[in-house]
């Protein structure tokens, strides 16, 4: 029997944990135990919490709220820079976007046994029938274009979408990464038929070989270094305390940069 839970909702969060760390995966997502150690340094709790309130002033701005009152609260964060990604986001191209536009949005599709849900920054539906998913990032460093496609959300997010929406034929899809710290240089990267094909049956033998796994099929880590970063360290006996250092580069190479929600520091 499945060690995963029936019905267990994939999105590219979980399954980005899975490649961190298959131990991280099984004590976050099966047994669901509780996080000992302290999640993050007051640093990165930062980075967190103005990523979140920058989501959510882009999320007011597409449902039509004033731009005065949005620069109004962001003006009066204690974080400044929260008004500079407001004001670099307001001046791009990215804040007029036209179509059928969808902000914070969930899709979920049902490929065989498994749920593979995206929870979606923006997609919009533009009159040509293109569809692009934006995605709006805080980076401190902008990460490299290889490192955007190998993570998972480049892979879930178009798959999701193309195998969502009623459609009875292909669309083109493209997905858009718009870093508020880099605002002239987006990441858009562009997908085939072909490519969602094979990216949706690559994530179907991901989900099947997850829930195939015994208890003991999800061992820890061999990059001891990731434990750095880990709320769980402690059932590991890999340390207890959090790594404190956001300046080095091993925070791209870290799972919850990507996260669900855009909770995360790249969120
Ligand atoms: S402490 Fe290390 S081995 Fe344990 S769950 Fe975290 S990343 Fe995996």
């Amino acid at each position: 029997m499945s060690e995963v839970p029936e019905n267990f909702l994939f999105s590219q969060s979980n399954l980005q944990t899975f490649a961190y760390c298959r131990r991280r995966f099984y004590l976050r997502f099966v047994k669901r135990l509780v996080w000992p150690a302290k999640l993050h340094s007051p640093e990165h709790e930062q980075d967190l919490r103005a990523g979140t309130f920058f989501h959510q002033l882009i999320h007011q701005h597409f449902l039509g709220f004033d731009q005065d009152s949005l620069v109004r609260q962001a003006s009066q964060d204690n974080d400044p820079r929260i008004l500079q990604w407001l004001s670099a986001f307001l001046q791009s191209c990215f804040s007029r976007l036209e179509g059928e536009i969808f902000p914070e949005t969930s899709f979920t599709i049902r490929s065989g046994s498994h749920l593979l849900t995206a929870q979606i920054d923006l997609l919009q539906i533009k009159t040509d029938q293109h569809i692009i998913i934006y995605d709006w990032k805080t980076s401190r460093k902008l990460p490299s274009v290889e490192t955007i496609k190998s993570q998972f959300q480049s892979q879930v997010y178009p798959v999701v979408i193309a195998f969502r929406l009623p459609l009875n034929k292909y669309l083109p899809i493209s997905m858009v990464y718009w870093e508020a710290n880099y605002p002239d240089q987006p990441i858009k990267l562009s997908f085939r038929e072909s490519d969602l094909q094979q990216a949706k049956t690559a994530l179907v033998q991901q989900m099947d070989e997850i829930c195939s796994l015994q208890a003991d099929e999800f061992y820890r880590t061999a990059e001891i270094r990731r434990c750095d970063w880990c709320e769980y360290r402690s059932y590991c006996d890999r340390g207890t305390r959090p790594e404190t250092d956001l300046s080095t580069d091993n925070i791209h190479d870290y799972e919850q940069i990507i996260p669900e929600g855009g909770t995360e520091p790249w969120g």
